[in-house]
């Protein structure tokens, strides 16, 4: 007899609920944090003109060399530093993780943070040590200074700003946790287009740095493009873990064109954060809501019942988050993207008819 899939799988598996997407269809869609516009009609034209040019019956280039280098002039990566390409963000935090995870090696997260990191630490078998973020989501950055001192992390993952709490951390202590760590320490700048903070430029003073980013909140969730800085020595490891193939030709392709056209994707981003002022304070008005300060294009809220203001909103066609059970510091929170004025004059009505 055969053994069935729980007698064969590994049991940390087994124990993991797979990421959550929600269905979509025909809903105000607030729950990912994607750029609610479309590139503008002329350039879609261009864009497909552009891609149907592409060989694909050819493989990838594999390290996406030109991608590469349009990224680093566009996005000022310093110079000596290299790039990692991922299919997403996603796929580099795997392959980060999966190269440090020597046996009975560590990761370091602060929590509640983005859940990728932690299925991650487990898909890999590295320990997982996670930091408390005070009740106001700062960084705890003495507590969290002693625990790298005392566990000695190989990895440290920041969300900055982080997910699901839009908070960017301050700067002077993000770079006493890489003054204090001996592993490396990946800032995941994935919100980077609406907070405007980077490590990127002081990429030289850290050795144990690399700055991850990605194209999906900028308006290319879905061709699937991350991007990570770090020295040759890190790379070249990485490069190693990473699969041959891992960023498509028509990824490329259209990464390409749309770096072409980044003034575009900018105004856009910069859009999102207009309306994240106004969004953020039309929600704070609401009874009963509190809303966490945002540097990111979304926004973490706490309603007196989360599950009933989800259903609620959900009842009026609008999708958002539900973070209650997730973890305590979450409870009875939910996350909302910044969407078009449209989608948001949706959303806060049917926000405030939720509530009753
Ligand atoms: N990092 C953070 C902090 C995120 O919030 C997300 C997406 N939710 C990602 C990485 C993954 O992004 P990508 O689409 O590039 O895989």
């Amino acid at each position: 007899m055969p053994c069935t899939p729980l007698e064969l799988v590994r049991p940390e598996i087994v124990a993991l609920n797979a990421y959550h997407v929600a269905r979509a269809e025909g809903m105000v869609k607030l729950d990912a944090m994607e750029n609610p516009y479309r590139l503008p009609e002329p350039l879609r034209r261009q864009l497909a003109e552009r891609l149907a040019e592409a060989e694909i019956n050819r493989y990838p280039e594999p390290t996406g060399r030109e991608l590469r280098e349009l990224l680093a002039r566009k996005m000022g990566v310093p110079a000596g530093m290299e790039l990692l390409l991922g299919n997403g963000s996603d796929d580099l935090i795997q392959i980060v993780t999966f190269a440090l995870a020597r046996p009975g090696a560590t990761m370091m997260i602060p929590e509640p943070t983005f859940v990728v990191y932690r299925m991650d630490a487990i898909l890999s078998g590295m320990r997982l040590a996670g930091v408390p973020l005070r009740a106001d989501f700062s960084l705890d950055r003495d507590a969290f200074v002693a625990q790298v001192r005392a566990l000695r992390p190989a990895l440290v993952f920041i969300a900055y700003p982080n997910n699901p709490t839009g908070v960017l951390y301050g700067e002077e202590d993000v770079a006493a946790i890489l003054r204090a760590a001996e592993g490396l320490v990946v800032l995941d700048e994935a919100y980077h287009a609406f907070a405007q903070k980077s490590f990127l430029p002081r990429l030289a003073e850290f050795s144990n740095l690399a700055v991850m980013r990605t194209v999906s909140k900028l308006g290319l969730a879905g061709i699937r493009l991350g991007y990570l800085a770090a020295r040759p020595e890190w790379v070249e490891q990485f490069n190693k873990v990473r699969q041959v193939y891992n960023v498509g030709v028509l990824t490329q392709t259209a990464a390409k064109f749309a770096l072409e056209h980044l003034d575009v994707l900018e105004a856009q981003a910069a859009a999102i954060r207009a309306e994240r002022t106004r969004v953020g304070e039309a929600l704070a008005a609401l009874p009963g809501v509190t809303v966490v300060p945002s540097q990111a294009n979304f926004f973490l809220v706490r309603v007196p019942d989360a599950n009933r203001t989800f259903d609620g909103l959900r009842r009026q066609g609008v999708l958002v988050r539900n973070f209650h059970g997730s973890h305590p510091m979450l409870a009875d929170c939910l996350r909302i993207t910044v969407g078009t004025p449209e989608e948001n004059r949706i959303l806060l009505t049917a926000f405030g008819e939720a509530l009753q």
